[in-house]
């Protein structure tokens, strides 16, 4: 009999699964940042027309060519320079297997999204966490860390504090390190800057997705902006055909339709603060430039679970650091779905 935990790599064997939210039926969902909104009916109808004629035997296109001309135009870039995947999470894998080996420096903020530490430890990478500051922002120790690192991470707005990081420090760190500096920018469309003026520095690295502002966290499908070089070279690990003809031809519709998800955008920006404002009277909330927040409690456990039981789904982050002890964090949902979580929320308080 072969010893399979003999076999497994060791940084493998200390990875924990990444934690899939629980699944709620029925009910209010606000644990996954998505959008409330599904995509418009006029998307799904010219999704539905285009569909009857995908030549379904085929192989998709294998680079995304047509979507990626798309995105070039919408961030003003060359589509050489813009590498589609299966979501951020797939890139960030290739931007390790491209460019991370084993004990090769890899700073990442804390506290911020989940997948960063797993990234770490996939690659073996020597992991080297540094705490945000007091208001979740980036510090001088995170710029003097990333100066040796083969790879920074930033996540601006940070998942789950909410909040953009400083950009003079962001640049501070692109000038000052050896290394690469990838720029997670999952929730920018929510922000009211962004960092694609950084793409002019050729060791950037930014992350994009449709999963939040654009109604598609189903299709899996984000991408990344970088210099040519970059991308050319996670090319070279990216799997032939990894995304679908199917995902690629709704990702040319949503950017087709921009002006449509930009309202829903705006619905959103407007739902989120008229909630904000509501919270802030019963609890403390965060400052955001998301479309989720976090907002303390005495017992997060509880006021989670008995959220649960009223039908709403948060996620609840108090494990996450010390510093969210207090924590849960709930993404806006529609108008509906943020009066019945606040009732619900002011009943789980009583
Ligand atoms: N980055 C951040 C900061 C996120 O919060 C998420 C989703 N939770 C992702 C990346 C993953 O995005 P995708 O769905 O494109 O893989």
């Amino acid at each position: 009999m072969t010893e399979i935990d003999v076999l497994v790599r060791d940084s493998i064997k200390q990875i924990k699964e990444y934690s899939r939210p629980p699944i709620l039926d029925t009910g209010i969902k606000l644990n996954q940042n998505e959008s409330p909104y599904g995509l418009p009916l006029e998307v799904v109808r010219e999704f539905e027309k285009r569909l009857a004629k995908l030549a379904f035997n085929r192989y998709p296109e294998g680079s995304s060519e047509k979507l990626r001309i798309k995105i070039a135009r919408k961030f003003k870039t060359n589509p050489d320079q813009i590498v589609v995947g299966c979501g951020i999470d797939e890139i960030l894998y290739y931007l390790l297997m491209a460019f991370v080996e084993k004990g090769d420096k890899l700073v990442r903020p804390v506290p911020s999204f989940g997948m960063y530490p797993i990234c770490a430890q996939v690659s073996a990478a020597k992991d080297v966490p540094v705490q945000l500051s007091d208001k979740f922002d980036l510090t001088e120790e995170f710029v003097t860390q990333s100066k040796d690192a083969k790879m920074t991470i930033i996540c601006s707005p940070n998942n789950p504090t909410g909040n953009c990081m400083n950009k003079k420090l962001i640049e501070r760190i692109i000038q000052g390190t050896l290394g690469l500096v990838v720029i997670d920018e999952a929730y920018a469309d929510f922000a009211e800057s962004d960092c694609m003026d950084f793409l002019k520095y050729d060791n950037v690295i930014l992350l994009r997705t449709f999963s939040k502002a654009g109604s598609f966290a189903s299709g899996r499908l984000g991408f990344s902006v970088s210099s040519k070089k970059i991308a050319d070279y996670i090319n070279r690990v990216r799997l032939p055909w990894n995304v679908s003809a199917m995902v690629q031809e709704l990702g040319e519709l949503i950017l087709d339709y921009e002006p449509l998800f930009l309202e829903k955008i705006e619905q959103i920006k407007k739902d989120r603060n008229v909630l904000l404002s509501e919270l802030k009277k019963i609890v403390k909330t965060y400052p955001t430039d998301c479309n989720f927040f976090l907002f303390e409690v005495k017992d997060p456990k509880k006021v989670f679970e008995k959220l649960i039981s009223e039908g709403v789904l948060t996620r609840n982050i108090s494990g996450n650091s010390p510093r969210l002890k207090n924590c849960l964090r709930v993404c806006v949902g529609t108008r509906e779905e943020n009066e019945k979580f606040l009732r619900a929320l002011k009943r789980c308080l009583e």
